[in-house]
Formats: C-alpha cells, sequence, structure tokens
C-alpha cells in the first residue's frame, strides 16, 4: 500500500530541514527521485529535484539537498 508522505531537504549552509513537497507515495519518491526518474503523470505537476535553493533566515541563499522523506501520520 502506498504512504502519503513529504519530503525533507536539509539546507548544505544554515542546516535547517525543509519540508517542501507532498508526494502520494514517498518510498516510489524517494526511489524515483535518487535514479532520476519522472514521478508518474497522475502524480500531477510536482517538479521536484534532488537539490533546490533555500532562503536562508539570514537573508543569504543556501542549497537544500533531498535526505528523505517523512510518512503520513
Ligand atoms: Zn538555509
Amino acid at each position: 500500500m502506498s504512504k502519503g508522505a513529504s519530503l525533507d531537504y536539509k539546507c548544505r549552509r544554515c542546516g535547517k530541514v525543509v519540508k517542501d513537497s507532498h508526494v502520494p507515495d514517498g518510498t516510489l519518491a524517494v526511489v524515483y527521485l535518487t535514479i532520476g526518474a519522472q514521478f508518474p503523470k497522475e502524480w500531477g505537476d510536482t517538479a521536484v529535484n534532488m537539490i533546490s535553493s533555500h532562503h536562508c533566515s539570514d537573508g543569504n541563499i543556501g542549497v537544500i539537498d533531498l535526505i528523505g522523506c517523512e510518512f503520513d501520520k
């Protein structure tokens, strides 16, 4: 059974963990992202990547990496 989850990213610069996008299946989402595959069409226009940018609280810009997912409770 698929389990929804939020994707967690961690900022390389400030260390903040950001819950960015919600996906219908956390396990598959992490697998797809780590192998560089596209998400299934039925998930909609969810544009997520392994890395992204982060507006750190000190006003600078960091880079955030996917560190995993947290399943819905
Ligand atoms: Zn940051």
